[in-house]
């Protein structure tokens, strides 16, 4: 039987990362064809791969201060390094996000990396099942069984079946007696109820720079209207921290005082969405019967046409769901892993890493940054055990 120092499940970021950082024979395993699949369509295709700005307050988890140790151990110009010495190009955009030119050069990066440190690929590979034994573990795949003195599991979130994603980490841990927090998509659009859907379906396709709040998170960014809902930059981050039934509230004009203009424009036959500033019909379709010559207007109808504009509120319906969601916000309780080397507590030499984790980053590179960081840390630990 074939027999290694470690067997990393999950050819993805934090697997990939992982293997690339320390060198000992291993193998890693994945269902899907091609390594680094997510990786490669992230951010559109350029991979938002980590941010200037990183810090504990950046991530949602059970346990706020878990994610310390591996953010301090692993920073951003760690990863800038790593790229500069490798000649590939990358560019900053707005609140220091930094993304590839290619996501595709990104994962030639990490697969190179890892091949350069021992490793072994054995990819349209499905792991089934994993045993601990008195040495090591028993790791059953699609293609036979191996042996691995440590195991790493890097298998992601529930998000995006299409591109791999599985249960089998989760109910791998359950099997090892872990707890697992509630978990929910997240950085996904979010749905209006069914009667909103109709009366806002003709806006699909429109987007605008709106601040969306839940609760006290506020972000101010672009919002994009779909056929199902709300979705864009602003909403994705929000969805990260909205709860079921909560309220949502949308300023479709920020840093507008609504009223003023509205005031400025009180006496002539002019109708609201001739006088504020949204694009194309967008104005007339959110407004609706609202839409009125300002000069008709009683104070209620104005107070109704600002509360529309500036303070929307509406309760999702739901979210996009795991086909549309960027990340799976809540995974396997942290308080079970040792917050510096990721090896589980209980089981001796199986270690956890990436998105499976009860850690969610924020939109913006976060979630990446948080892959590479933990692939650090495990590979860190498992380089002195060889
Ligand atoms: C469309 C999209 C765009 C994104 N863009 C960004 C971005 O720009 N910046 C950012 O920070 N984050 C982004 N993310 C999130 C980021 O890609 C993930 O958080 C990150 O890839 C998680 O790394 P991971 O190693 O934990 O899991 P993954 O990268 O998902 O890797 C897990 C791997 O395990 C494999 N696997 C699962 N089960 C099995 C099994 N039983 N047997 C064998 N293999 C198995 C899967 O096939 C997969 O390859 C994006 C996500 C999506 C879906």
């Amino acid at each position: 039987m074939l027999t290694y120092h470690t067997a990393i499940i999950g050819a993805g970021a934090s697997g990939l990362f992982c293997a690339g950082s320390f060198n000992a024979p291993k193998i890693i395993l994945d269902h899907n064809k091609l390594p680094g699949v997510k990786v490669g369509v992230s951010g559109g295709g350029k991979c938002n791969f980590t941010n200037r700005f990183i810090s504990a307050t950046d991530y949602v988890s059970l346990r706020k201060h878990f994610c310390k140790n591996a953010l301090a151990a692993f920073k951003p110009t760690d990863f800038i390094e790593l790229l500069d010495e490798n000649k590939i190009p990358y560019e900053e955009r707005a609140k220091g996000q930094l993304f590839a030119k290619d996501a595709q050069e990104i994962v030639r990066f990490l697969v190179k990396r890892a091949q350069q440190a021992n490793t072994d690929f054995s990819l349209a590979t499905e792991v089934l099942d994993i045993k601990k034994m008195e040495h090591g573990f028993l790791v059953r795949t699609s293609g036979g069984t191996l042996q691995a003195e440590h195991v790493v599991l890097a298998t992601g979130g529930l998000s995006y079946p299409s591109l791999g994603a599985s249960s089998f980490g989760l109910q791998l841990a359950k099997k090892f007696g872990l707890h697992i927090t509630e978990q929910r998509p997240a950085l996904c659009g979010l749905t209006f109820p069914k009667e909103m859907r109709k009366t806002y379906k003709i806006l699909a396709g429109n987007s605008v720079l709106a601040a969306v709040q839940t609760g006290k998170h506020l972000f101010t960014d672009q919002l994009l209207f779909t056929h199902e809902g709300i979705s864009g930059p602003a909403v994705l981050s929000t969805s990260l921290y909205w709860q079921e039934g909560n309220p949502v509230q949308i300023n479709f004009l920020p840093n507008i005082d609504v009223e003023k203009i509205l005031v400025q424009h009180k006496q002539t036959n002019k109708k609201v969405s001739s006088v504020i500033n949204l694009p194309g019909h967008m104005a007339q379709n959110l407004l609706g019967p609202l839409d009125q010559p300002l000069a008709n207007m009683t104070k209620s109808n104005f107070q109704a046409v600002i509360k529309h504009l500036s303070a929307f509120e509406f309760i999702p319906a739901g979210t996009a769901g795991y086909t549309k969601a960027e990340v799976t916000a809540g995974g396997i309780d942290t308080q079970a892993i040792n917050p510096t080397t990721f090896e589980t507590k209980k089981i001796p030499g199986l270690y956890i890493i990436g998105e499976i984790l009860d850690v969610t980053g924020r939109l913006g590179g976060f979630n990446l940054h948080w892959a590479w960081a933990n692939g650090y840390c495990a590979a860190k630990d498992l380089s002195k055990k060889f």
